[in-house]
């Protein structure tokens, strides 16, 4: 039913409410509130406490009148009393509220009460008069505030809600009965979380909606992986291909590829997550398997989520296989329609580049394998359009450096098999991280150039704000940096410059041994001998991400460093540095950054490759999620076994 049929709400407000995705009035029974106001105890004006926010019920005592004071300032004031005293109510700057009220009526007030030459008074409160017919909603309960756009006012809000409620909509059970189980139903829960009737009424409400939330992800999930598909079977072996390698494979790296061989050859569809933290070595594992589709007579394609990344891996495939084409986005017309070209034909065999290879006009020949890097980067969308390219269904290899807390794996991937790279190369020295305030920059550049002039290389990363004032951090502080260091050259990369491939070149070939950017390199940059990375403002980002930047080093043999430059006091932040400080264990950290920001901001906003949770918190609601789990696996006829969902 379109939201416009709701009385108060014209084309106007339709639209207003349009922006934040209400259209009908499911949507709005959809919409939740982002917390509660507890307003369920009114007290008597006897009992009022100053500095504490209260709800009152009174009879106004005095016609109500605007005062004007200090030129253009205007207070409304009102007298109000109760059976045990009196009290003044206030508000500032709103002269039209006067007219609202009338000499003895009787409203409900919610305000701070303060005291003001002794006598108290509530300042701006929100009001409601009390209707006998018209169930309060404002006041007098436990009342629901919501995110709400610009001119609508949480009074409004609250009438359309109730009013939509009240028609009965979004109170259809969705739940199968066999798992409703102790859960209330759907019509409790939805009044519930709007409206509470009290603090059990809530929790009940949130439990059951979140149950229901995550028992659906789940049901589809399950779906997926009940369903194998039949894929390319693929054998060979790779020995032939190892002395490629100017290193042989960790054992961590072998064990992983022999799962992938395995899978490769089974008949069926791989469809494989990856995990390894940042420098175990994943790029290696991923050759290798492109080589068995190749050596096959297929194609193999891999896809990485920034250009920087996609040419850095264009130029050590090359080395691998003859027929290698890169397909980016910043190629010419020619270049591309090249490439196209070859890959449809087969010309090309090992296809590198960024989404632009995911966008319509590419054909494959025969593509039998995807290798999607830095998974965590895309969105779940992109993946499923890069896997519909083949003709059969491509196996797919999904890398990901992000460590992922299981409970989140098992929504993120629960349909995927896991493998894990558990172990680094052999020699790598832990990267030693201190964090500093701003006071330490000229020390740190004295630092900086100590490792230039032992031929090393310096990250230096500024944070990404936006794109606008990213630009002007990073040049701004990379002037500033040649200037203090006349006689090492600074370069400066930031998303908006087109040259940015030989800007990076540069730098890993030591001509400007300091680079200062963006997060443009977070992830994939591979420069085995630049030792230290120096991240600014390092408050603005996530523990994650901050293991991510500081995975640019550490990836030769020579001792490596990470200073975290912040002036921040925050517990948080103070929290996150020490974490930083303290361990270099990938898992650990992004169990404290789940903690810390919840799931929803796990992969920063912008690179969530997750769901989005309407209800669910996964920090918070493991338990639900378990019990979601069980309940969908019944439902589809799975067997448990120690409270392990096989799947
Ligand atoms: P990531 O897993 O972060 O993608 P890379 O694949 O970029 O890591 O590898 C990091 C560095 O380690 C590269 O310079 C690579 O050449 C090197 N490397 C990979 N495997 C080995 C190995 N088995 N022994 C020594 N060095 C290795
Ligand atoms: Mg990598």
């Amino acid at each position: 039913m379109d939201i416009a049929k709701l009385p108060g709400i014209g084309p106007g407000r339709a639209k207003i409410l349009a922006e934040v995705g209400i259209s009908t009035v499911e949507d709005l029974t959809n919409y939740l509130p982002r917390d509660y106001d507890d307003r369920s105890e009114i007290k008597t004006i006897s009992m009022l406490t100053p500095g504490i926010t209260h709800t009152i019920r009174g009879t106004i005592t005095s016609e109500p009148e605007n005062i004007s004071f200090r030129a253009s300032k205007i207070m409304t004031k009102i007298r109000l009393e109760d059976e045990t005293g009196e009290l003044t109510l206030v508000w500032f700057g709103q002269p039209y509220l006067k007219k609202n009220f009338k000499k003895n009526d009787s409203y409900l007030f919610t305000g701070r009460v303060s005291e003001n030459y002794g006598r108290l008074q509530m300042e701006s409160p929100e009001y409601e008069k009390i209707n006998q017919e018209v169930e309060t909603l404002s006041s007098g309960r436990i009342v629901p505030i919501y995110t709400l756009p610009k001119g609508i006012s949480q009074k409004m809000f609250r009438k359309w809600m109730k009013a939509a409620l009240d028609l009965g909509v979004g109170e259809q059970e969705t739940l199968p009965n066999s798992v409703i189980g102790d859960l209330c139903s759907r019509k409790e829960a939805i009044q519930n979380i709007h409206f509470p009737d009290s603090d059990s009424g809530f929790y009940a409400a949130r439990r059951r909606l979140v149950f229901e939330e995550l028992f659906f992800i789940q049901l589809s999930l399950l779906n997926i992986k009940e369903a194998p598909q039949v894929g390319i079977s693929i054998g060979g072996d790779i020995s032939e291909f190892l002395p490629k390698f100017p290193f042989t494979l960790t054992r961590a790296q072998q064990s992983v590829l022999c799962e992938i061989t395995s899978d490769m050859k089974s008949g069926w569809r791989m469809n494989r997550l990856v995990q390894g933290d940042v420098g175990s070595g994943k790029t290696a594992v991923a050759a290798c398997a492109a080589y068995l589709a190749i050596n096959a007579g297929y194609q193999a394609a891999i896809m990485a989520p920034t250009e920087v990344l996609a040419r850095q891996h264009y130029r050590q495939f090359k080395q691998y296989f003859d027929d290698t084409v890169l397909l980016i986005g910043s190629l010419s017309t020619k270049e591309k329609k090249q490439a196209q070209k070859a890959i449809h034909d087969g010309q090309a065999k090992m296809i590198v580049g960024t989404h632009a290879l995911i966008q319509e006009s590419v054909a494959f020949d025969n593509l039998a394998l995807v290798i999607t890097d830095e998974q965590h980067r895309f969105g779940v969308n992109q993946r499923a359009a890069l896997i519909e390219k083949g003709q059969d269904v491509p196996h797919t290899m999904l890398m990901t450096a992000t460590p992922i807390p299981r409970t989140l794996g098992l929504i993120l991937y629960g349909d995927m098999d896991i493998s894990v790279i558990d172990a680094l190369p052999p020699g790598r020295k832990p990267i030693e991280t201190y964090c500093v305030n701003s006071g330490y920059r000229p020390r740190l550049q004295a630092f900086m150039a100590k490792h230039v002039n032992e031929g090393h290389q310096v990250y230096v990363i500024c944070p990404a704000i936006d794109e606008s004032e990213d630009f002007k951090s990073v040049t701004s502080y990379a002037a500033d940096l040649q200037k203090n260091l006349p006689d090492i050259p600074v370069a400066c990369l930031h998303g908006r410059l087109k040259d940015k491939e030989e800007i990076v070149t540069a730098f890993s070939s030591g001509k400007t041994p300091i680079i200062v950017s963006t997060t443009v390199i977070e992830v994939g940059v591979d420069v085995p001998t630049a030792t230290l990375v120096v991240i600014e403002n390092a408050e603005r980002f996530g523990l994650a991400q901050l293991h991510q930047l500081r995975g640019r080093v550490g990836r030769g043999n020579a001792q490596s460093y990470c200073v975290l430059v912040t002036d921040s006091k925050s517990e948080h932040s103070k929290e996150r540095m020490q974490a930083m400080e303290q361990t270099s264990d990938g898992f650990i950290l992004s169990e404290l950054d789940l903690k810390q920001r919840g799931p929803g901001d796990f992969f920063g906003v912008q690179q969530s490759g997750l769901p989005v949770f309407k209800i669910a918190n996964l920090y918070r609601d493991i338990e639900i999620l378990k019990e979601a789990q069980k309940a969908a696996a019944s439902v589809v006829g799975l067997i448990e076994t120690d409270g392990i969902i096989v799947m």
